[in-house]
């Protein structure tokens, strides 16, 4: 398989102000994860809260009994800080990582990740990814999910 690489094509060359930051996500100097959720509203939804060449950062809420579509990465780990609720991932291999508010989890390339909302509140979770962050769908060898939709795609 070839390496993949990626190009960091805006370099600070020194001290620089931090005029990059915008108004908004992404990349505003700071979020306020409180107002991101009374934006956004009832879950399920996503919002990108930080983008460049190395990371991809997301604010995801979902609603009870609900999740992603179970995936796996090539080329990157991801990790995820929960922020609210209880969350399961339920990960090849048969390894099953319960979480809550303020807990960490990682997740190594290669390994399918089904997350669910296994609480009674939304779920609020950080996830940490790296461009170009494709997923690849497998279905969940654990709970047996799967679907139609697309096999491959970038987020
Ligand atoms: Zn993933």
């Amino acid at each position: 398989m070839d390496p993949v690489s990626i190009v960091i094509s805006r370099q600070a060359t020194g001290p620089t102000p931090p005029t990059a930051a915008n108004a908004g996500a992404p990349n505003a100097l700071r979020t306020r994860v409180s107002e991101v959720v009374a934006q956004m509203g009832p879950p399920p939804w996503s919002k990108r809260i930080i983008a460049d060449e190395r990371q991809l950062v997301t604010l995801i809420a979902s609603a009870p009994g609900g999740g992603n579509r179970p995936h796996w990465h090539r080329e990157f780990d991801e990790w995820w800080v929960v922020l609210a609720g209880r969350l399961q991932w339920e990960l090849t291999g048969g390894v099953v990582v319960h979480a809550a508010k303020d807990d960490i989890v990682w997740v190594p390339r290669g390994a399918v990740h089904h997350i669910l909302n296994v609480g009674t509140e939304m779920s609020l979770r950080l996830a940490v990814a790296m461009p170009p962050a494709n997923h690849y769908f497998s279905p969940c060898e654990q709970c047996g999910y799967t679907d139609d939709g697309p096999r491959e795609w970038c987020a």
